[in-house]
């Protein structure tokens, strides 16, 4: 089972992800959780070096360095687990670079897919959890965090607006593969409500 979470910054996705992998363990599963970028060795250097404000890097390098960490992640991390049946979960995936380097950055969505579904060789999530947050909400969250920090957080207004709508505009795009979740919630009430979801929908 390979389970996505997905959201913007500040909408509690890495809250969600230690929550919902705990609780799974809790009850018997073997869950390995990873993120992105990220997620592998070689994956975790071009994180580091996408996400460093130092850089000056377009948008077509950084699609394609986002789409070179994903194919490492795959092969090493996330296909090696599923191959094992373990449950996979990981935050973000391909709905990110659509969301972050297409309806964020600008660039053709046809490209991102397009490089994507290489880097991917087709591999595709079970369920992806979207955790959707009003940006004014998500944008406190940060600033309480004290993390705008890296190159993506400092981007320009209207960035977050146009990267929740792109996830939302997935969602609904294949609501047979997404869960759209209220992320102002309380934690535990997210929480439930994706166990109760991934419970009903694949008997975890
Ligand atoms: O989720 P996390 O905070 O670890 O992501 C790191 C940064 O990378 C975030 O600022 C996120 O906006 C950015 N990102 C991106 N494009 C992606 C994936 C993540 O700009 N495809």
């Amino acid at each position: 089972l390979f389970v996505v979470f997905e959201g913007a910054d500040g909408t509690g996705k890495s809250t969600q992800v230690v929550g919902v992998s705990t609780r799974l363990r809790t009850a018997g599963n073997d869950v390995v959780v990873t993120r992105e970028p990220g997620g592998s060795i070689v994956a975790e250097k071009l994180r580091e070096l996408v996400l460093d404000p130092e850089h000056d890097i377009t948008p077509t390098t950084e699609a394609l360095i986002f789409a070179a960490a994903r194919a490492d992640h795959i092969d090493k991390t996330i296909a090696p687990a599923l191959a094992a049946g373990q449950i996979v979960i990981s935050d973000r995936f391909v709905g990110s670079s659509i969301a972050y380097q297409s309806a964020g950055r600008g660039l053709s969505r046809q490209a991102i897919v397009d490089i994507n579904a290489y880097a991917t060789g087709g591999l595709a999530p079970d369920v992806t959890v979207v955790l959707d947050l009003p940006e004014t909400m998500a944008c406190r969250r940060r600033v309480a965090r004290g993390e705008i920090a890296d190159r993506m957080e400092s981007a320009p207004d209207g960035f977050q607006d146009a990267v929740r709508a792109s996830f939302l505009d997935q969602a609904k795009a294949a609501p047979e593969r997404h869960l759209i979740v209220d992320a102002s919630q309380t934690p535990e009430a997210i929480t439930d409500e994706i166990l109760s979801h991934l419970s009903i929908k694949f008997g975890v």
